[in-house]
């Protein structure tokens, strides 16, 4: 695998790309010195051609605020975008026809130089050049008919997208069925039996989309208010959560929509610290067989009997706890908290937690305290003092900490500051009750 960076672009390309350049591109009649020159120029030129192309998407990408990674494989190439940037359709449709874009401008500035060039290229300029614009423009437009997965595929899919608010990958592989039938006919007509595999494959492909999963995509549009829940979840809005649950449970037509619904719903009531709510709910999933863990099953024992288990289970996940999102990710930070020895649990927290999980660190730090690493304790509480959180019980932590590693002072600093805070909460209480009686 060969990794670099250009233009701030990771870039990684698999040595499978440059086969499968090397096998178009083999001489058709028997090799000799000057076809074996234009081959071995002919797998350079689909290189660069094709990481130019990536790069026009890239380009368009980076331009409306995304992370673009751009990998070389077998078949072609890819621009993903790794940032949590959602692109509207519009941008979307942008994005797809950049790539060809920046290949007819590579093609036409190449043409135009060979017209300018006062001198004949020869023959073996010439098969060069055709080389050249065949891959920059005969591929550019190729990857525009209407078919999944190509840039045109991608084009129809967001038109539709913009229509039919978020349902465009139905209409976009009828299309591409559609369009493989008469492509494929097409090729089968002029026997070029490459291409005809080729764009069949890509209607078997769209078929399949179709059949397996016609469901899901009427459910398309109800996947990202899902996802949003789930993560509007970490900031505690358990009912805005809730609504979104029942809307989505009245519309999804797909089990794979309707288990999502579930499970949302069982993440908002453990929450909520509702644990055999979360239990009964959970059960009514029908995609989880006898012996499955889940994320959820974890987070299900993380506040339940088993904690110690539930927190190996998050550790030997495939992605840092880190990455989870926030309502898992706070169920195995609780369950390290009362499983694993404070000093482990402790470097867990300030690796993993985030900007919601302020409660844990306070509870970190006082476990911290009675499993006697006072100074740990001490450190955890003035980290999270000094970055900016006022909570007298984490005072009060950082207070007893200080006294129990014979630090007068600093043991005094933090009693007065518990104090205030705790007196500032206290004012607010009677305020808020003579405010609710005014209402009444
Ligand atoms: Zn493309």
């Amino acid at each position: 695998m060969l990794r670099f960076t250009l233009f701030r672009f990771p870039i990684t390309v698999r040595p499978g790309h440059f086969v499968v350049a090397a096998l178009l591109g083999w001489p058709r009649t028997a090799p000799d010195a000057d076809s074996l020159v234009v081959w071995a120029v002919f797998i350079v030129t689909v290189f660069v051609s094709v990481l130019w192309h990536e790069i026009g998407h890239a380009v368009a990408i980076a331009g409306y605020g995304g992370e673009p990674q751009i990998a070389l494989y077998e078949m072609g190439g890819m621009t993903q975008d790794v940032s949590s940037l959602r692109v509207r359709p519009g941008q979307s449709i942008v994005i797809s026809l950049a790539g060809p874009a920046f290949g007819f401008a590579l093609g036409g500035l190449l043409w135009g130089l060979a017209l300018a060039l006062p001198t004949d290229l020869g023959e073996v300029g010439r098969a060069v050049l055709r080389n050249a614009l065949f891959v920059n423009i005969g591929w550019g437009v190729l990857n525009l008919l209407p078919m999944l997965p190509l840039d045109g595929g991608h084009v129809v899919r967001s038109v539709f997208e913009k229509f039919t608010r978020g349902k465009g990958t139905r209409p976009a592989a009828v299309i591409t069925v559609a369009t493989a039938v008469v492509v494929v006919a097409g090729a089968l007509y002029a026997r070029m039996f490459f291409a005809a595999f080729l764009f069949g494959a890509l209607g078997v492909q769209a078929f399949r989309l179709l059949r397996n999963h016609g469901e899901m995509l009427d459910d398309e549009r109800l996947v990202e208010p899902l996802q949003d829940a789930l993560e509007r979840l970490g900031e505690g809005d358990v009912d805005e959560v809730a609504n979104t649950v029942f809307r989505v449970m009245e519309r999804a037509k797909s089990e794979p929509v309707k288990n999502a619904a579930v499970e949302l719903m069982a993440w908002a009531a453990l929450t909520r610290g509702k644990l055999d709510e979360a239990r009964k709910i959970a059960a009514g999933r029908t995609d989880i067989e006898e012996g499955d863990d889940s994320l959820l099953d974890m987070g299900i024992d993380a506040y339940g009997d088993d904690p110690a288990d539930a927190y190996a289970r998050f550790s030997s996940l495939d992605r840092p706890v880190g990455e989870l999102h926030p309502a898992a990710r706070r169920a195995a930070l609780f369950a390290a908290l009362r499983s694993e020895p404070a000093g482990a649990a402790t470097a867990l927290f300030a690796e993993q937690a985030g900007p919601g999980d302020e409660a844990l660190y306070t509870a970190a730090a006082e476990r911290l305290l009675i499993d006697g690493f006072a100074y740990k304790a001490l450190d955890l509480a003035e980290a999270r003092l000094a970055a900016g959180v006022q909570d007298p019980a984490l005072a009060e932590v950082a207070h007893k900490a200080a006294a129990f590693d014979h630090d007068a002072d600093k043991a005094a600093h933090y009693a007065s500051l518990a104090e205030t805070w705790r007196a500032a909460a206290g004012a607010d209480q009677p305020g808020r009750a003579a405010a609710d009686e005014a209402d009444a």
